[in-house]
């Protein structure tokens, strides 16, 4: 049991202004595995103040400095990666080695990148007669989802402390533990006391005081569309700056000429990562009419290769969701799926046999899916996949681009150039061709309803800057 009661607010863990406690359940046995502070308005509050009071000088320190306490900050997390990896298996279900792959190691290569960046970047450039400069938003509230818990921290905080910004960060309360171990580490990195500071609590509250304060410059935020539709109302009040990182459904478009071993089993394979619990999970399996059954048929061969089992133990595949309200949520889609009149190859919405704890659901394909269907067009958040047939090039492109969401996509063609002509048409802020692999260098973020703004790269440091330009009189000439 990890029992958190306190808060880390302006450089120091104090106790929260109440007492009630935040339960943090096992994923896989449904038990108390930690505590932290159920934070309060008050709480909130004292953190927007001492943000606000370190912004004057964090904001003027120099790139080069801040970039070494990230680096630090980089390195007491690669020293505590095996806890960390371990921590965020226990609250969200993520197998182990997955855990330590992804989970664990995409907040160290975030807090390397920023630490790099904020010496190599630009934050200033002559037009003219102006000096056009580049500075800190100022404070920045961060709300953070629960399925990548430490890499949507990280991919604010790094870049938001690069950029000069303080930060109050308050992370999910269904998986809040690997938070606290961040902030362990910033305070052993010695950054400036209110630079950085953690308030756990529901978004209701600690999450609405931060949205609608008039110290916050700016929201970062990435969750689900509702709760962003939600932050960008209130947000308006004060006309703070709001970036919104949101749901998905994104398509896979395998066209006839593709590889299909090669297509299906990364489309697959990246759908039921994290079981199903990934914001640009590609959900969507759009196949041509004249190859569907070959790849229906390769879909659940690779589907089945997800064993379903204990993520701190043995060897797994696919772990369990995150709570028991995302499990019951999975298994209403999947029947929903049926009852509309979807094929289910495999799967289906009852328990895994054998696993009578921990809150599991079966990998699921479905085929034949309509594209105006429920679940070819809602994000369902769990490891099912809907197979969609289509017509031809443009008919593809049509389904692809018919949802609200529009955050990743997937083509593959065994012509590049008409995979990327296909690519460039797809409404979405990230596509793979061929099975090209994540790039934290690059954009990420998405289009419609899928958010605003992007994170990664230095696209993701600009977010967090302002610009002021400085005129100068034009030199006389001689
Ligand atoms: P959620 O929206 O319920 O919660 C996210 C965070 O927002 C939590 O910290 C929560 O407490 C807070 N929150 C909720 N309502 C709020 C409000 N009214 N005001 C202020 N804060 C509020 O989402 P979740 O269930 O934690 O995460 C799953 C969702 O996140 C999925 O829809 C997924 O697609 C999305 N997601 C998007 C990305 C992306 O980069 N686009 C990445 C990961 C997850």
């Amino acid at each position: 049991m990890q029992l958190r009661d306190k808060l880390y607010i302006g450089g120091r863990w104090v106790p929260s202004a109440s007492s009630a406690l935040i339960d943090v359940y096992s994923a896989s046995t449904e038990e108390v595995i930690g505590r932290v502070p159920m934070g309060t308005a008050d709480d909130a509050n004292a953190a927007v103040a001492a943000a606000r009071a370190a912004l004057d000088a964090w904001s003027r320190t120099a790139p080069t400095e801040r970039a070494a306490y990230l680096a630090k900050i980089h390195d007491g997390l690669k020293a505590r990666a095996d806890e960390i990896a371990r921590t965020i298996s226990a609250e969200v279900g993520t197998p182990l080695k997955m855990a330590q792959r992804i989970q664990a190691f995409l907040p160290q290569s975030s807090f390397a990148l920023y630490a790099r960046l904020a010496t190599e970047y630009a934050f200033e450039e002559q037009i003219g007669n102006s000096l056009v400069v580049r500075e800190a938003v100022g404070v920045v509230a961060a709300i953070t989802p629960w399925n990548y818990p430490l890499h949507q921290i990280a991919a604010k905080v790094a870049p938001a402390l690069a950029a000069g910004c303080t930060v109050v960060l308050k992370p999910s309360e269904i998986a809040p533990l690997n938070a606290f171990i961040l902030a362990e580490i910033i305070h052993d990195a010695g950054l400036p006391a209110g630079v950085f500071n953690l308030i756990s609590g529901t978004g209701a509250s600690v999450g609405e005081t931060l949205v609608l304060h008039p110290d916050v410059d700016m929201v970062s935020f990435t969750g689900s569309t509702r709760a962003g539709k939600r932050i960008s109302e209130l947000a308006a009040g004060t006309v703070k700056r709001v970036a919104l990182e949101l749901g998905g459904k994104s398509a896979s478009v395998v066209l006839d000429d593709a590889d299909l071993p090669a297509a299906i089993k990364t489309t697959v394979n990246v759908c039921f990562l994290n079981s199903g619990q990934t914001c640009n999970a590609l959900t969507r399996l759009l196949v041509s009419e004249a190859r569907y059954e070959e790849a229906a048929n390769l879909a659940v061969e690779v589907a089945k290769t997800f064993n379903v089992g204990d993520p701190l133990v043995g060897e797994a595949k696919l772990g369990p969701l995150v709570s028991a309200a995302q499990r019951d949520r999975v298994r209403a889609y999947i029947r929903k799926g049926i009852e509309e009149g979807a094929q289910l190859l495999l799967g289906g919405a009852d328990a895994p046999e054998g696993l009578p704890k921990g809150y599991y659901v079966k990998p699921t394909v479905f085929g034949n899916v309509k594209a105006s269907s429920t679940i070819a067009q809602e994000e369902i958040f769990g490891p099912v996949l809907s197979i969609i047939p289509f017509k031809d090039e443009e008919d593809a492109i049509r389904i692809a681009n018919g949802t609200v969401y529009g955050l990743a996509a997937a083509v593959w063609s065994g012509d590049e150039a008409r995979a990327q002509r296909v690519a460039r048409r797809l409404r979405a802020g990230q596509v793979d061709i061929n099975g090209g692999g994540f790039n934290i260098q690059a954009p990420f973020g998405g289009y419609k309803q899928s958010g605003r703004g992007r994170e990664l790269g230095k696209y993701g440091l600009e977010e967090f800057l302002e610009y002021k330009s400085l005129q100068t009189r034009a030199a006389k000439s001689a």
